[in-house]
C-alpha cells in the first residue's frame, strides 16, 4: 500500500550541519577526494562527519558497473591517478582520523582491478598515521584472486566486501555481480587471515527466508561481521523501495545472524556498512 511506502519517522534524520561537518567537507573538496557518504546521500552524514569520520572512495568517482541501488555515476572511468593514494593518506592525517574506511568504485577495465592503487593507499596511510586503524571495503575482483591478495595484504585491520542483497535479487540489483563469486571472495578474505565483513540492504523486495539463506551462506564462509540496513532510493530512477522494514524486524534478524555464528551483527534502519565501523576492529 501507499502507506507502507511512505518514509516512516524512524528514518527521519538531522541535516548535516555544524563546524566539524564543515571542516571535513572543506578538506575533502580541497584534496579532490570522493566520499561514499556524499555519493550515496548517506543519512548518517551529520553524525559521522560531525565526529570527524568519513568513508573515502578511491579510484575515481565513475564506476564501470550499474547497480540499481547506487548513486555513483556509471561510465568509462578516466585514467587512474597515481597521486591519489598520497592525497588520501594526507587527508586522513590532517583530519586526525582514528579509524578510516576506504572503498572504491569497480574498475573492471583494469587488469589488476585497481589493486596497486588500493595497496598504495593503505600502505601510505599507515606510514603517515601509524595509529590509525583501517577498514577496506573492496569491490568484486571478478575472480582475479591475485588482485584480491594484493589489495588485502597492506596491513588493514578489516576487509569488507558487501553482498548488498539476497541471491534471488542479484539480477535486478547487481547485474554485473555474481552471488557465489562474492561469497568466494569473502571466504578467501577469511582464509587469508583477515577479519571479514559484509553488508546487505533490506527493503529491496527480499523475503525473510531469503535473508535467512543469505545469513546461512555468510556463516558458512566464516564471516565475522555483518551489517544490515534499510535501502533508501537515491533518485526516482533507482530501484524502488519495496518495504520500510520495521526496527523490530532488524533486531530479529540480528538475533538470527548471531545464532548462526556470525560474531558481530549491526542491524537497524540507519545502519550502513561503514556505520560504527570503528567498533569492528576488535571483533
Ligand atoms: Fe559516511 Fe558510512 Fe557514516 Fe554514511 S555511515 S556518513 S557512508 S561513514
Ligand atoms: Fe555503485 Fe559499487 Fe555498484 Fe559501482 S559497483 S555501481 S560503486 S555499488
Amino acid at each position: 500500500t501507499e502507506n507502507k511506502r511512505r518514509k516512516p519517522n524512524w528514518l527521519r534524520v538531522k541535516l548535516p550541519v555544524g563546524p566539524e561537518y564543515a571542516k571535513v567537507r572543506k578538506l575533502v573538496d580541497k584534496n579532490k577526494l570522493h566520499t561514499i557518504c556524499e555519493s550515496g546521500n548517506c543519512p548518517n552524514m551529520g553524525e559521522c562527519w560531525g565526529a570527524g569520520t568519513a568513508t573515502f572512495m578511491i579510484l575515481g568517482n565513475v564506476c564501470t558497473r550499474s547497480c540499481s541501488f547506487c548513486a555513483v555515476a556509471t561510465g568509462r572511468p578516466p585514467e587512474y591517478d597515481l597521486e591519489e593514494p598520497k592525497r588520501v593518506a594526507e587527508a586522513i592525517k590532517t583530519m586526525g582520523v582514528k579509524h578510516a574506511v576506504i572503498t572504491s568504485v569497480n574498475r573492471d577495465e583494469l587488469k589488476d582491478r585497481g589493486a596497486e592503487i588500493w595497496y598504495q593507499t593503505v600502505v601510505q596511510t599507515k606510514q603517515l598515521s601509524p595509529e590509525t586503524t583501517i577498514e577496506t571495503l573492496i569491490p568484486d575482483v571478478k575472480g582475479n584472486w591475485e588482485a584480491l591478495y594484493r589489495m588485502i595484504d597492506a596491513g588493514q585491520e578489516v576487509v569488507s566486501h558487501n553482498v548488498e542483497t539476497v541471491k534471488e535479487l542479484y539480477r535486478p540489483v547487481r547485474p554485473q555481480a555474481k552471488y557465489p563469486r562474492s561469497l568466494e571472495e569473502l571466504k578467501r578474505i577469511k582464509e587469508y587471515g583477515k577479519r571479514s565483513k559484509s553488508g546487505a540492504m533490506l527493503g529491496l523486495g527480499e523475503t525473510d527466508d531469503q535473508v535467512f539463506q543469505l545469513m546461512d551462506d555468510l556463516a558458512e564462509v566464516g564471516l565475522d561481521i555483518l551489517t544490515l540496513g534499510q535501502y533508501l532510493q537515491p533518485t526516482k530512477r533507482h530501484h524502488e523501495v519495496i518495504e520500510y522494514v520495521h526496527p523490530d524486524k532488524f533486531e530479529f534478524f540480528k538475533e538470527e545472524g548471531l545464532k548462526r555464528g556470525i560474531k558481530y551483527v549491526e542491524s537497524g534502519p540507519l545502519v550502513r556498512s561503514s556505520y560504527h565501523a570503528e567498533r569492528h576492529v576488535h571483533v
